[in-house]
C-alpha cells in the first residue's frame, strides 16, 4: 500500500443522465468515510457536458470533483456550431478535462490540435488530464515508446504550467477490451514516460502519470503493486458505483 496521492478518475463517455446523480450519491456515501482512512486519494468524474452543471448544482460536496471530456481548440465564443469551448466548461463547474483521448484522437484531433486545446484549457485554469498511448498495430511493429514520445513532444510545450497536467497512459489496445499489458511492461514504460517528460521539459519533479484501459476491481491488485503508476483513468468500470468503489477498496487491500 502506497502513501502517495492516486487518482481515480471516471470517464462516463457519451453515458449518463439526470438520473445518474444516484451514482454520485452512492460514491460519495463510500467515499465520505472511506476517505478519512485514507487520505490521499482523489475522486474525478468526467461526465459529458450535458451533466456538469446538473451535478455541479445537485452535488454541493466538493469531495468529489467534476471534470470535461473534451473541448473546441478555440478558447471562447465562435462559429463552430456544436462545439463547446474549455472557457464554456469551466463557467459550468468543471476543474478537470480530458484531452487527447484516442476515441477523439480517431475521429480527428491531431496532435497539433490537441496541443491547442491544452493551451485552451490550462489558460481556462483547467487541470488536464492527457491521453497518450499506441495502437495494437504500432505496438505489434515495436513502435510504442516512439509513439508516445511524438504525442507528448508534440501536444506539450515547455511554456505550459506540467503542474496541472495528469498525463494518462492508455493502450488503445486495452480500452474496453478486458486486455491490460503485464506489469513487466507497465514499469517499463512508466519509467519510460517519465523520464521522457523530466528530460523534454527540464523538470526535476517526477510527473503525474496514471494508467488507463479495462481497469476492474479484479485487475486493480496487479496495478497496485506498481509503484510507478499514480492513479486510474476509469472507463467502463465507472459507470457503476459499485464497480468503481470495489476498485478503490481492492486497490488499498
Ligand atoms: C477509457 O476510455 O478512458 C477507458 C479507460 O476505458 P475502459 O476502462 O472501459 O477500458
Amino acid at each position: 500500500m502506497t502513501n502517495k496521492l492516486i487518482y481515480f478518475i471516471g470517464n462516463w463517455k457519451m453515458f449518463g443522465d439526470f438520473g445518474s446523480i444516484k451514482i454520485i450519491n452512492k460514491l460519495h456515501n463510500f467515499y465520505y468515510k472511506f476517505s478519512k482512512a485514507h487520505k490521499k486519494n482523489k475522486i474525478i468524474l468526467c461526465v459529458p457536458y450535458t451533466l456538469i452543471n446538473f451535478f455541479q448544482k445537485k452535488y454541493k460536496s466538493k469531495l468529489i470533483s467534476l471534470g470535461a471530456q473534451n473541448c473546441h481548440h478555440h478558447q471562447t465564443n465562435g462559429p463552430f456550431t456544436g462545439s463547446i469551448s474549455a472557457s464554456m466548461i469551466r463557467k459550468i463547474g468543471a476543474k478537470y478535462i480530458i484531452l487527447g483521448h484516442s476515441e477523439n484522437r480517431s475521429s480527428g484531433d491531431s496532435i497539433q490540435k490537441i496541443k491547442t486545446k491544452i493551451k485552451s484549457a490550462l489558460d481556462e485554469k483547467l487541470i488536464i488530464i492527457f491521453c497518450i498511448g499506441e495502437t495494437s498495430g504500432e505496438k505489434r511493429k515495436k513502435r510504442t515508446f516512439s509513439v508516445l514520445r511524438r504525442q507528448i513532444k508534440g501536444s506539450i510545450d515547455k511554456k505550459y504550467n506540467l503542474n496541472k497536467i495528469i498525463f494518462a497512459y492508455e493502450p488503445v489496445w486495452s480500452i474496453g477490451t478486458g486486455n491490460v499489458p503485464p506489469k513487466k511492461e507497465l514499469i517499463k514504460i512508466f519509467n519510460f514516460i517519465k523520464k521522457e517528460i523530466k528530460k523534454t521539459f527540464e523538470r526535476k519533479t517526477s510527473p503525474t502519470v496514471i494508467y488507463g484501459g479495462s481497469v476492474n476491481g479484479k485487475n486493480i491488485s496487479l496495478f497496485a503493486s506498481i509503484s510507478e503508476i499514480d492513479g486510474f483513468l476509469i472507463g467502463g468500470a465507472s459507470q457503476s458505483s459499485k464497480k468503481f468503489i470495489d476498485i478503490i477498496k481492492n486497490y488499498y487491500k
